[in-house]
């Protein structure tokens, strides 16, 4: 798996399907997907539903190493909220 290209920000969004979060680096207007740095699609949850365990692969893609970061209300209490 290739990294994320220099200038392309990502955001993480938790996927209706698999129930981890995922780094957005793509949007199809069209179809209304969200392409992964996993390369996967990706369906999203509700907006209001709390951050979920981060996909490894995209960690590895986007060079998170944050290892504990809180989620959930505790993660937002913290000021660690979803990147
Ligand atoms: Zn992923």
């Amino acid at each position: 798996m290739s990294a994320v290209p220099l200038g392309v920000r990502a955001h993480w969004l938790t996927c209706a399907l698999d129930g981890r979060d995922h780094a957005v680096v793509d949007h199809d207007p069209v179809s209304g997907a969200h392409l992964s740095a996993c390369a996967r699609t990706v369906w999203a949850s509700s907006l209001a539903s709390p951050p979920a365990a981060r996909c490894t692969d995209c960690r590895d893609a986007v060079g998170d190493t944050d290892d504990d970061r809180p989620t959930g209300r505790l993660g937002r209490w913290l000021g660690r909220g979803a990147a």
